[in-house]
């Protein structure tokens, strides 16, 4: 008995001289003549089936890399709604065009969707951290504050920055989804605690000295900081 591997669709046709196969959408089509028995036909299809095993592989990736790892494949940076598409490719690297973010992944790489977390996740924590480098220096200035000692960005589920009496300063990395105007007020609510270790009413004063509209800013992330969050 000859072992049929696949299950295929066939299509005859009068016109046809030759046999061929499509493999499409994971989907095997056999296109022959009339005149060839079925049997003969699977039998072709068996000497195939490594050629038919790759094709079928190499779909198999490429819808898998479409799934995930974002369910939304979609992004906010900076509060513009920017497209990711993920790919195998020869080299990891993450793309920017105008509106849509690549995220390759090697081919070589066996956990991928892992590689495509941390690829696009340092992608964004290198911009949102270059934006904010950029500000502390602003803001340090203007509030007479030396730089802090240290700046890190991290995912928190329930907070978007945080200091210690070590002058490091913490930023959510959800934030790099909110406008520029939200990051800022963030930065000059952890700036000014590096005096005020405390949410007290001189605390407050110093915020709004530098953010005057700082009440506006964390309501927006009130509520809608959740809209800042992504699935992986
Ligand atoms: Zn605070």
């Amino acid at each position: 008995m000859v072992e049929l591997l696949f299950e295929y669709q066939l299509k005859r046709s009068a016109r046809r001289k030759t046999v061929a196969i499509k493999v499409h959408q994971r989907s095997i089509t056999v296109y022959a003549p009339h005149y060839v028995p079925k049997k003969q036909l699977d039998l072709w299809l068996v000497e195939k089936r490594d050629w038919v095993n790759s094709q079928l592989d190499k779909q198999i990736n490429i819808a898998d890399s479409k799934q995930y790892p974002l369910e939304t494949h979609k992004i906010l940076i900076f509060s513009n709604l920017i497209d990711i598409t993920f790919e195998h490719a020869l080299h990891s690297q993450v793309i920017e065009h105008e509106n849509t973010l690549s995220v390759l992944c090697s081919s070589r790489v066996s956990h991928k969707k892992l590689k495509y977390k941390t690829l696009l996740e340092a992608y964004l924590t290198e911009k949102l951290g270059l934006y904010i480098d950029m500000r502390l220096a602003h803001f340090c200035k203007l509030m007479d504050e030396p730089l802090p000692n240290d700046l890190r960005i991290r995912i928190y589920k329930r907070k978007w920055g945080s200091c210690n009496s070590k002058r490091e300063l913490t930023f959510n990395l959800l934030l790099i989804g909110a406008k520029k105007s939200i990051i800022d007020y963030v930065i000059v609510h952890e700036l000014a605690h590096l005096r005020h270790l405390d949410h007290s009413r001189v605390f407050w004063q110093r915020v709004a000295k530098f953010y005057p509209d700082h009440k506006t800013a964390s309501d927006w992330l009130k509520n809608n900081g959740q809209s800042l969050q992504w699935e992986f």
